[in-house]
């Protein structure tokens, strides 16, 4: 079994930032990773809100944090973690086809899209349904695109998918949770429509996508939209099942009259809890990144929690196994 001073689960900023400061400590460092090395920014095109990168090109900067990653020193290899074990003072951490030992983990698995749940929509991934407008937008030239959803991600997607063709928003409530900012975007974009209050019920087609059913909620009054593609952003899930075997912690002292016993996950399967330096209740084990229960989700905090989580790692191992 290769054993590491630490091994990161994941490639995203946080994960690649954590590398740096692992590395960069000298530590044997591991990262692992499923897909491309870069996260959530291999479905964006442009990033204008990370400090010193103004209109980055988001797979661009991937890259080149991906080599900063590496450069100190930082082993990588392809594969998908399973689970996280504690075994004594150290972790095995499982792959689908290899076990590795570390003194400390740090887990950056990050989000991925949630899907609508509704008819046509598997049937029809890949053949107009769509989570990645970097991806999948150059598809449809000239068509008629729908987004779904209200968040940064939507609005953000929306107008960039207007190079393409006319885009229709369509969002469940009569305001946005998106920025500001995006807001005032997409209501300048003259190439963008948007329904608001409204639902989508169905996605019909023969070979690709057709047409949408949606129904307005405040008349209850069904409708169909003519479509090609439908881009659907309506937020994330947490990539946490890694985690899911994590013993649980006894809150209020040792049945105590107040003592009750938590997760590390949430109901909704982020983590719950991290102390300052962003481990959890697992002496060694640390979680960074989309996987936080936490408002702001951004490469800005991401990569500066893989900083604090990089650095404590370090500390970690000095006090624990260093003389
Ligand atoms: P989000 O902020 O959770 O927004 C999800 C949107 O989808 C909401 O408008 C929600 O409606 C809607 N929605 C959820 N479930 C739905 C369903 N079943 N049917 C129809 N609509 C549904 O997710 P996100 O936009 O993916 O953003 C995720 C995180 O990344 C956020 O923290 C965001 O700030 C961040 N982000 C930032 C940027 C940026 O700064 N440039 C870009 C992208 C993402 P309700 O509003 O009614 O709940």
């Amino acid at each position: 079994m290769k054993t590491y001073d630490v091994i990161i689960v994941g490639q995203g900023p946080a994960g690649m930032s954590a590398a740096i400061y692992a590395s960069r400590a000298n530590l044997s460092t591991l990262m692992i990773e499923r897909g491309l090395p870069g996260g959530q920014l291999n479905n964006t095109e442009v990033l204008d809100n990370y400090l010193g990168t103004p209109f980055a090109k988001a797979m661009e900067l991937a890259e080149t944090m991906h080599k900063q990653a590496l450069s100190f020193g930082a082993e990588e290899v392809y594969g998908e973690v399973i689970t996280v074990e504690k075994v004594n003072d150290s972790f095995r951490v499982h792959t689908k086809k290899e076990i590795f030992e570390a003194k400390a983990v740090i887990v950056a698995t990050g989000t991925q899209y949630k899907k609508l749940g509704i008819s046509g929509e598997e049937e029809f991934a890949g053949r107009g349904v769509s989570y990645c407008a970097v991806c999948d937008g150059p598809f449809f030239k000239d068509k008629k695109i729908v987004v779904v959803g209200g968040g940064d991600s939507a609005l953000e997607e929306a107008d960039y998918l207007t190079q393409f063709g006319e885009v229709t928003i369509i969002h469940r409530r009569s305001s946005y949770r998106g920025q500001p900012l995006l807001q005032e975007r997409v209501q300048r974009n003259p190439k963008i429509q948007q329904i608001m209050n409204t639902e989508v019920l169905e996605i019909v087609g023969e070979d690709q996508v057709e047409q949408i059913k949606i129904k307005d909620k405040s008349t209850n009054k069904e409708n169909t939209l003519e479509a090609d593609a439908v881009f659907v952003y309506i937020g994330q899930t947490p990539q946490t099942a890694l985690l899911r075997k994590i013993p649980l912690i006894e809150v209020g002292g040792l049945l105590g009259p107040f003592s009750s016993q938590v997760n590390v996950l949430n109901h909704e399967e982020y983590v719950l809890r991290t102390n300052k330096k962003y481990m959890t209740h697992v002496p060694g084990l640390f979680a960074i990144g989309d996987i936080l229960n936490k408002k702001v989700r951004q490469v800005a905090n991401a990569v500066g929690e893989g900083a604090v989580a990089g650095q404590s790692a370090y500390e970690y191992i000095q006090r624990m196994f260093e003389d």
